[in-house]
């Protein structure tokens, strides 16, 4: 029997993004400052400078850069960074509490020149916002309406030089003509196991809690590839390494931690569970459209799509077909459940190489 609806997300210790309790302020402290303390992302860092030094020769801003990938690998601490390395102010906004065109010209208004504005979930600026934001990004203008019917008149406002840096999960879902403002587009990627082990000591450092190689290993290879879990992991496990143990966090402590807060070998918690054992027991393996599998499980298909599908996607657990998802060979072994017509997992088997 498969429960449903009654997943705490508030509280989900494998959530990429923000749980209740967790605020900027704890974490800022956790965040590089420099590019060379930004750990991994090779690639991008390695643009990035090429663009910021060249930029700063010049003595221009640096052009519009567009950041995306799922959230909690890093978009917002490479913003401020970009903005360090420039030596400018950032100014950071999201895309939903932009409401109205106004509340952009505001913000458009009070940067100085070559200053940063971070927007956050850019794919969520309504159209009319939009519409104000292209001239900005094009000519550092605005025009502003003053009056009402025939009355009427537009004033063109002079802005400042400025950089926008907009930050995505989802990039498709950007238009077009906002796309192609962008002068630098840059995809972050998940993070692999040594480079949350790095990023995993560092923050041990800085919170002061003894760490061993080992333990933190064992962190990173359930951290589902994102720091931003990586982080709120190893303060969680700190807790039962200072009442279970010495205070220290070794591999022993770190597995029994995690086992308890049920977030296994792989990182999947008990929902990606549910997700998988739906589409497998619930509908024989799929294909299953979104919408049906999140109302079987008593979740919103948008959840479902934007906090257990991207990472289960990656790990090869579930396959998007035309017709819907399907449970992968992977996912059956995995949670040690016989595909049908697969000799290989007849028997139950669970380990994977991964
Ligand atoms: P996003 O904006 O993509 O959701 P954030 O920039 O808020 O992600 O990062 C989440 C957390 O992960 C931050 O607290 C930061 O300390 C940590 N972090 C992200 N990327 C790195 C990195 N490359 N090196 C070290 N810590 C990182």
């Amino acid at each position: 029997m498969i429960e449903s609806g009654e997943f705490d997300f508030e509280n989900r210790i494998v959530a990429p993004n923000m749980v209740t309790g967790e605020s900027e302020d704890t974490d800022y402290s956790l965040r590089p400052k420099t590019l060379s303390e930004y750990i991994g992302q090779e690639k991008v860092k390695e643009n990035l400078s090429i663009y910021i030094e060249a930029a700063k020769k010049r003595g221009e801003p640096l052009d519009h850069v567009l950041l995306y990938g799922p959230p909690g690998l890093g978009k917002t601490t490479l913003s401020a960074i970009i903005a360090h390395e420039m030596g400018v102010n950032i100014r950071i906004t999201s895309g939903p509490a932009i409401e109205k065109p106004g509340d952009l010209a505001a913000l458009l208004t009070n940067l100085q020149s070559g200053d940063v504005l971070f927007i956050d979930e850019i794919h969520r600026l309504s159209r009319a916002v939009e519409e104000v934001l292209y001239p900005a990004l094009e000519d550092f203008a605005i025009d502003i309406i003053i009056g009402k019917g025939p009355s009427a008149r537009s004033i063109r406002i002079d802005l400042p030089r400025f950089t926008l840096i907009g930050a995505t999960t989802r990039a498709g879902q950007l238009t077009t003509p906002l796309r192609d403002r962008f002068g630098v587009i840059q995809r972050l990627e998940l993070y692999t196991k040594e480079e949350l082990c790095e990023i995993i000591m560092r923050s041990a450092v800085i919170l002061g809690v003894a760490c061993e190689k080992q333990g933190a290993m064992e962190l990173a290879s359930r951290s589902r590839g994102t720091p931003r879990i990586a982080n709120r992991l190893l303060k969680r496990v700190r807790d039962f390494a200072d009442v279970m143990g010495n205070g220290v966090i070794t591999r022993d402590i770190a597995k029994i931690a995690l086992d308890r807060m049920e977030v296994d070998e792989l990182g999947l918690d008990s929902l990606d569970k549910r997700v998988l054992t739906m589409i497998i027991k619930g509908y024989g393996g799929g294909p299953v459209g979104l919408d049906t599998l999140a109302s079987a499980i008593g979740e919103e298909a948008v959840t479902l799509e934007d906090v257990c599908e991207p990472f289960l996607m990656q790990m090869g657990f579930i396959a998007r077909t035309p017709r819907g998802r399907c449970a992968t060979e992977l996912a059956y072994r995995h949670l040690g459940i016989p595909k049908p017509g697969c000799s290989e997992c007849a028997d139950g088997q669970t380990t994977l190489d991964i």
